[in-house]
């Protein structure tokens, strides 16, 4: 295809991503911290409050075909990993909106980051939200249909996942399959730096620094140096934000000259993208 993502055969993309993932579970969080100097923490903050889970409803009557919703909220978190997304998502809706009703199905190819996911969630900070989730393995570009059917899911959140699928296109049309009218679709992942100073030291820092911290700290540097590889392969903003709408979505935020629908954070380090299910 004519996305640089797909050009990978997928048998060898699959299993290179599963072998990363798996030998990087038990260090993941630690390492997260280190390769973002923590700003990882802030992203993730930042894209579960403009999600606001547990709002009801989930978005206002005129922007969909339905009426607004005031039934809890079914969330799944794709690639979910450790539970990172998840756990901010019911904190958010616990706390910030009083809902403690709405769950969220953490999903994940890779058993044993979910494994370190549920470990996680028996610490004291996470058990009370430990009810209200469930963990999935499954790929993204194939969800198992009679566990996750046909419109069922208010929020779809990917954070830091979709890049390495080995066709992040599928996984967008089984996004559209599983969720709601009116549902959205929410991706958080690295994306292009836009300031050509920024990016210059950021390319530094991540082709120069983090594989050596993943061979120090994870005593992994292959990996580090894959997962760095595969933010420099995924599309630039304006053409996910194509993809997303031509998988069937409605890209808020796109004004009448055809720009912007996306939300840059550091920059353009990272990016936020959403579409909602007409
Ligand atoms: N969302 C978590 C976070 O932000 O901390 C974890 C992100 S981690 C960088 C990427 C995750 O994507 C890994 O847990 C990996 O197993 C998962 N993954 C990779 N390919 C996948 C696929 N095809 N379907 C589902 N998950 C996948």
């Amino acid at each position: 295809t004519h996305f640089g993502f797909e050009e990978i055969p997928s048998s060898s993309k699959s299993s290179r991503v599963s072998s990363v993932f798996s030998s990087v579970a038990s260090s993941y969080d630690t390492m997260n911290d280190l390769m973002s100097l923590g700003i990882h923490r802030l992203w993730k903050d930042h894209f579960v409050r403009s999600l606001n889970p547990g709002s009801k409803p989930l978005l206002p009557a005129s922007s969909t075909s339905q009426e607004p919703r005031t039934e809890p909220w079914t969330m799944l978190d794709i690639a979910g990993g450790t539970g990172d997304i998840a756990f901010r998502l019911l904190a958010h809706a616990s706390l910030l909106n009083n809902d403690h009703t709405s769950r969220v199905i953490v999903s994940d190819i890779n058993p044993a980051m979910l494994s370190a996911g549920r470990t996680r969630a028996q610490q004291p900070q996470y058990a009370p939200y430990a009810p209200r989730l469930e963990w999935l393995e499954a790929n993204a570009e194939s969800l198992p249909p009679s566990i996750i059917k046909d419109n069922s899911i208010d929020l779809y959140t990917v954070a830091f996942g979709i890049r390495n699928f080995t066709s992040p296109l599928k996984a967008l049309r089984e996004a559209y399959r599983v969720l709601k009218p009116g549902g959205v679709f929410a991706c958080l992942e690295f994306s292009k730096v836009e300031n050509r100073v920024l990016d210059a030291v950021y390319k530094r820092w991540s082709f120069g620094a983090i594989p050596i911290i993943g061979q120090l700290v994870a005593g992994d540097r292959d990996s580090y140096q894959y997962l760095v590889e595969s933010i420099e392969r995924f599309p630039r903003q304006r053409e996910w934000r194509d993809r997303i709408s031509e998988a069937g979505f409605l890209v808020p935020g796109v004004d009448e000259r055809g720009e912007g629908g996306w939300e840059n954070l550091t920059g353009g380090v990272a990016a936020i993208h959403k579409g909602i299910k007409p």
